[in-house]
């Protein structure tokens, strides 16, 4: 084995984290846990990968699974395509490999939502097979000690590292050091206040001895936040004795794609009930129905990478189901809105306003 990675696998042998997904060899749960954590926190990622593998335990029980239902089970995670690609490559690993993964990374490259990283990390964990990954905690810990200074996220540093990663990987247990050079980012080398002191490569990092890990990795510029100003139509209406609202499904390639929502208007700007109530869109949706506010929720800001959401709910009272339902709206009861799948931003406004009250009609 070389120095380095000498090092590093007993640096990780001493500190490593017991994490589910660790303990296996089987390429469906690494691949379920890899997706999940793409985006997302390891404590965050650990509830919703046991939810996920008690309720499809293998690639065949998620084929068989609705897309509604993974969005569901999704549901709080953000960056839905995710679930989406899941499904759709179950479905292919069933229909097209009689359920069994490909055994390297080129093939499961191939894949929907499995990329050079995931594949990587699948092979190397499931297969031995000698293929590094890099992701962002390797990205930090090596442009520190390699003093590689063109911006994060450029090719440049994305090879440099590569090379680097592909240079030093051990040959008996890929997976391994895989795993520990990520943790090593994630645990040591970290963004704010890295453990220098007690670091194993501490001698020859070039950032530490030239006093410039503050400076490296190298930022890129930051990308620009576009603000939307969201405001939404939740609808009470008492149908066939129970309580009712309207649900309409995001179809367009945007944010929250096969989710669902309150019926929506957008504006530039943020607006009162009075500042769209006369409008083409809101016409559309309201038609000739006599209808009543019966409140409007504070402003919610709600943040997702590359956009701020500005939300309001306009509580609205129908006397009876909307008559011009061009819009695919689907009339929901309050006691089946909880199946389906929700943005975050509007499963957090339910939670907190207590939604059999809210839609309750007099
Ligand atoms: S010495 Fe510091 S900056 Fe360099 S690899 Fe170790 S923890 Fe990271």
């Amino acid at each position: 084995m070389k120095h380095f990675s000498q090092l590093l696998h007993n640096w990780y042998d001493q500190n490593y984290r017991e994490l589910p997904w660790r303990s296996t060899s089987d390429p469906y749960l690494i691949w379920i846990s890899e997706i999940i954590l793409q985006q997302t926190r390891v404590i965050q990622g650990i509830a919703y990968y046991y939810r996920f593998i008690e309720k499809w335990p293998d690639v065949k029980d998620l084929a068989a699974a609705s897309e509604q239902e993974v969005l569901k089970m999704w549901q709080g995670l953000g960056y839905y395509s995710r679930a989406r690609n899941l499904l759709a490559t179950a479905q292919i690993i069933v229909n097209r490999h009689q359920g069994i993964f490909p055994p390297s990374s080129k093939e499961l490259m191939g894949l929907k939502g499995i990329g050079k990283y995931t594949s990587a990390a699948i092979a190397s964990n499931a297969f031995n097979e000698k293929v590094a990954v890099v992701d962002g905690n390797v990205l930090r810990f090596v442009t520190r000690l390699q003093g590689i200074t063109s911006p994060l996220q450029s090719n440049d540093c994305f090879k440099s590292v590569q090379q680097f990663v592909d240079e030093m990987i051990d040959e008996e247990s890929p997976g391994k050091f895989n795993q520990a050079m990520m943790e090593f980012g994630a645990l040591h080398c970290t963004p704010q206040k890295p453990d220098c002191i007690h670091c194993p490569f501490s001698t020859s990092c070039y950032a530490f001895t030239h006093s410039v890990t503050d400076s490296i990795p190298v930022k890129k510029q930051k990308i620009s936040i576009r603000t939307r100003h969201f405001n939404f139509l939740l609808f009470m209406v008492r149908h066939n004795g129970g309580e009712y609202t309207y649900l309409q499904e995001r179809a367009e390639k945007d944010i929250w794609k096969g989710l669902h929502q309150f019926p929506l208007i957008e504006t530039d700007q943020p607006a009162g009930f009075d500042d769209f109530n006369q409008t083409e869109a809101f016409n559309n949706i309201i038609g000739d129905n006599n209808y009543t506010l019966v409140s409007t929720s504070q402003m919610i800001r709600h943040q997702l990478t590359h956009q701020t959401l500005i939300a309001k709910f306009f509580v609205i009272k129908l006397s009876e189901k909307l008559k011009n339902n061009d819009l695919s709206l689907s009339l929901v009861s309050s006691e089946n809105l909880g199946q389906y799948p929700l943005p975050r931003l509007i499963d957090r406004y339910l939670q907190q306003h207590g939604l059999p009250n809210l839609i309750k009609t007099k």
